[in-house]
Order: C-alpha cells, then structure tokens, then sequence
C-alpha cells in the first residue's frame, strides 16, 4: 500500500519560487568586473533569471541542452545557473583553470550550445570557439556599456538577453530525475569525465548540507562560498542559501585574494564560508600582518584537501570554528562532515587535535565502507584501510556518455580512489589515494600527463611523479627522474625548463629528485606510494 503523499517533484524550480515567495527580501551581493559591489535580493535575482530564460526560450534550445559557463562566483552566474536548470536545460560549468586540450575537449564532448563567459575569460574563449564548432552563441557577463572588444562573431551581451525577455515568464514542469548540472572532473588517465546532477539529487544534496552538523545553514547565516561556482556547484551553496533565505556573498574574480576576503567578511558580516586550504592560509596571512580580525566569522568548511591542524588553530585564535568536510566532484560533493567541535569536552587537547583533522562522519544521506583488494569489507575501527566506496541518492551512477567505468564495478556503489580508515564513532580519515593525481590548491593535476611530457626528453629513462606536501598549496607535484644513457650532465634546471609551453605552467613540477631507479610491482608500474615513503621527509625549496 503506498502512502496517500503529494508526488511533488523535487527540482531547481521549487527552490526559485521558494525564495520568491518566502524569502525575496534575501540578499546577494557579488564583485564583478564591472561593480566592486553589486547588491540585490533573491527576488530581484530570479525576476532577472526568468527574463533570462525567456530569451533563452527563443533559440530553439530542447530540454536537456546544454549551457555552459566559463566564470566566476557572482550574480550574473547566479542567474545563468537558474534560468538554464529551470528551463530543463542542462547548467555545465567548466573550469577555467584547465589546460586548452581539455577545455575544447569538455566543451565538445558536452556538446554545449551556447557559452557563458566572464570578460576575464573572453581571451580564452576566442582561443577556444575555433576548435568548438558547436557553440552558436558566446553570451559575455556584462552590460551593454562594458561589452569587451572581441573578434567572436558570434558575440552576445548578457544584459541585453536579459532586457529583452519578461520577467513573467514561466518555466516549463519538469521530471525530477532530468538533469539539471554537469561539471567535469579531471581522472587519473584520459580526458576529464562529466558528471551530471539531477534536479533530484541537487535538491536532496542541498537539503543535506543544511543539517546543523553538515554546513548548518539557516536564514540568519550570510555565507561566503571561496569554492568556484565551476567546481561542483560551489558546494552546493548556490541552492541552500536561497533555500534557507541566507545571505549570499559572491567574491568574484577575488578568491584568492586574503584582503578582499577579509574586508567582503567585515563589511557584509559574514557568519560562514567554505574553502579549500590554501585559500584560508592567504586569508590567515593577510590577518596576521595587518592586525586585522574576523568577528562575525562563525564557522569555517575546509575541504578538497586535507586540512592542516596549523589552520584549525590559527582559526581558533581568531574565534572561528573550523570543521573538515570531504566529498567529490561525483558526490555533489559533500560526503561526511567533521563535527567532533560540538562535542569537545569528550576530548583531551590530544585526542581533539587528532579527531577534528579527520574528514568526519558520512552525513544522512551518504553510505560508507572500506574495503581490502579483494572487496572484502574492512572493519571501523580505526585502524584498518582500504579503499573508500560510497552510495547514496547524491552519488553519480555513470559518467556522461561514457559506459561502465571502473569506479562503478561494483554494483550500487561507487568507489572514490581515496582510501581511509574509519574508527568505531563513524569518523573517516584519508590515508592516501589509489587515483594517480595531485591536488594543488584545491585543482587537479595528472600525474600522468606530467609524466608523459617529462619521459619525452631524450635524456629521461624513466620518470613519476608524486603528491608532495607544500605548505601553501597543499600539494605540489614532485618529478623524480631515472636518467638516460646520454642524460649525465641533466640537472634540475634543464628538466624543469623541458615543461614551458608543453603544459600548464602550474601543472609544471615544482622540484625534481634524480634517482638510479624506481621502485617497481611485479607488473611493472610504478609504486606511487613507496615512493611517497621514500621522498616523505623531502622539502620543497622556499
Ligand atoms: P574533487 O572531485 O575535485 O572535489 O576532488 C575530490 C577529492 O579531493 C577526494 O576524492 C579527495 O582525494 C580529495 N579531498 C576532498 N576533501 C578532502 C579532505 N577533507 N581531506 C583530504 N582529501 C580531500
């Protein structure tokens, strides 16, 4: 017998007529290229996302179309994210920081119809539109009086898009299940892998995340997201806060910029912000030298990278509550949340340093396990690893046009390439990582590819590359080089300079080790993590 239950759907539209409705008064302020502080409120924003996509209804778009986004954390995003995800069609927020390759890549494995593009991003979009056919429009988050000098011929203004359609406009009644986001992650091998979000699993993701132990987001919050709206939809920030009615504060072009932070935290009174660390230690920076504090600063999420316990304390120091989150691109992101915090008293200074540097308990929702090679499950107690697999209404099922991938071999559940103990309270900590990938401030670098351009100069045998930790970073890579039979006079300098032009200058290593040989299994690859244990007590030169 079913329940005598509402079948009402759970979309991205709700969350818009909610905030209409209840909490219109809401506000979003945001720096532009064109306005140090833009400021308005949700029901401003929406009216603007519906005249957005009453235009948008003119092109000739079908549900499920694509539209991407090349930009920062603002309104104008905002509103790209609303109008196209109410519409039925599909948000896809690239990343700027990848490399040409896989930008032309992504964009044409979406097949996006139409680009949205920050003036910051303009250049690169006219590198890009001649390999991407595809596109039809490059829209530009401007107003009329700003529209850069382009030679796109295929140019469109924002705010004209906007004047031209009615704020009347009504959006079209959708299935939960259609998809609503795609974001593209980068893998250990091959070409990033999209992962594409439901209106279902966004909405249920966002619910999640306001949990009082999750990020805990209430109407009285004003939340602060330094998490890219292109990376997993800034931790779903960008539908919570409307939701719960928080305000919104959208630092533009500014997230790595500890000033600017501190000064968007004073004067708009920020309660709550999420990053990865290397963006809490510029701000940490910025406090220290100049004296300044953070007094509306409640609580901080620290996740994408393992939080250094210097950040926890330092944050402490200025009255600020840190909590580790983990998650990933493929789980929306947010996976387990540490709040051992609210229970301090139940821990020594020891144990309380130990427990809150852990990525935290799963929150409802999400399914944890830990498992040996031969998927045998390993037991919580803290000590045991093995490789983490996670399920969950949240958690993607497949990559976008791709079959079977090896991350799902196990059916229903999805193994994340990290790997982790968990201990007897449910806490899970991240040990190391099966993916072969570095993660330098908070973005993705291939072991792989880097490899691959440094074994092409013709006086390297044999070369890897490995994870190191950097303090500002958190990680950077470290190249470690057999040499050749002719490479006796290689040194560093030579091996380093090999990068330029061949990759991204940050995905360029930022030290090499010469070795006589590496270590090797019994197949013939190389033992990422024997060498992390060898090179453990290396330091990056400051
Ligand atoms: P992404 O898909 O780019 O969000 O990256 C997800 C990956 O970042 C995870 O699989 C982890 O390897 C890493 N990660 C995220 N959060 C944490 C954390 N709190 N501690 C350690 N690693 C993390």
């Amino acid at each position: 017998m079913n329940g005598l239950i509402m079948d009402v759907p759970l979309t991205i539209t709700s969350i818009l007529e909610h905030a209409e409705k209840v909490n219109g008064d809401g506000e979003i302020v945001s720096i532009t290229a064109d306005n140090p502080r833009h400021r308005y409120t949700y029901k401003e924003a929406f009216a603007r996302a519906r005249r957005l996509a009453a235009t948008m209804s003119e092109w000739g778009l079908s549900q499920g179309d694509r539209i991407a986004t090349l930009a920062w954390n603002d309104y104008r995003h905002l509103e790209t994210y609303y109008a196209s995800a109410c519409s039925g069609y599909v948000c896809h927020t690239i990343n700027p920081r990848l490399f040409k390759e896989q930008l032309v890549y992504i964009i044409n494995h979406a097949e996006d119809r139409y680009v949205f593009v920050d003036p910051d991003f303009l250049p690169l979009a006219e590198t890009l539109a001649p390999e991407c056919p595809g596109v039809e429009g490059w829209v530009v988050l401007a107003s009329q009086e700003h529209m850069p000098q382009s030679t796109l011929d295929n140019l469109l203004c924002f705010e004209a898009l906007v004047a031209d359609g009615t704020s009347e406009f009504g959006f079209p009644s959708l299935d939960e299940n259609a998809a609503c986001a795609l974001c593209y992650t980068s893998g250990t091998t091959g070409n990033p892998k999209g992962v594409l979000y439901s209106h279902r699993s966004t909405m249920l993701h966002a619910y999640a995340t306001m949990m009082p132990d999750a990020l805990g987001i209430a109407r009285r919050d004003v939340v602060l997201p330094i998490v890219p709206m292109f990376h997993v939809n800034a931790w779903g920030n960008p539908y919570s806060c409307p939701m719960a009615g928080a305000k919104l504060v959208l630092p533009g072009n500014k997230m790595g910029d500890g000033e600017t932070l501190a000064k968007l935290i004073n004067e708009e009174q920020v309660t709550l912000s999420a990053g990865v660390p290397t963006v809490w230690l510029g701000l940490l920076a910025y406090l220290k030298s100049t004296g300044t504090s953070i007094d509306s600063l409640e609580r901080i999420i620290v996740g994408g990278a393992a939080c250094p316990l210097s950040i926890m304390e330092d944050m402490d120091a200025y009255g600020v509550d840190t909590r580790v989150g983990w998650g990933m691109t493929e789980m929306s992101p947010l996976g387990t949340a540490n709040n051992a915090g609210a229970s301090r008293d139940k821990y020594s200074a020891e144990e309380f340093a130990r427990v809150r540097l852990k990525a935290g308990r799963a929150i409802f929702g999400v399914e944890m396990k830990i498992v040996d090679d031969d998927n045998n499950e390993l037991p919580w107690d803290g000590v045991a690893f093995g490789s983490l697999k996670v399920r969950g209404p949240w958690i993607c099922s497949n990559y976008y046009k791709l079959e079977g991938s090896d991350a799902h071999a196990e059916d229903g559940w999805f193994e994340t390439g990290d790997v982790a103990t968990i201990d007897a309270d449910g806490f899970m900590a991240i040990t190391d990582r099966t993916k072969d990938v570095i993660k330098s401030g908070g973005e993705w670098i291939s072991s792989i590819e880097v490899e691959n351009v440094a074994t092409d100069h013709p006086k390297v045998a044999e070369a890897a590359v490995i994870g190191h930790y950097h303090p500002k970073w958190s990680e950077r890579p470290l190249l470690i080089v057999v040499k050749g039979a002719n490479g006796d006079d290689l040194d560093a300098q030579e091996m380093l300079a090999w990068f330029d032009g061949k990759i991204a200058r940050w995905w360029t290593p930022e030290a090499v080790e010469f070795v006589d040989e590496l270590p090797h299994t019994a197949t013939g690859k190389v033992q990422k993590v024997k060498l992390r244990e060898m090179f453990k007590d290396f330091e990056f030169p400051a």
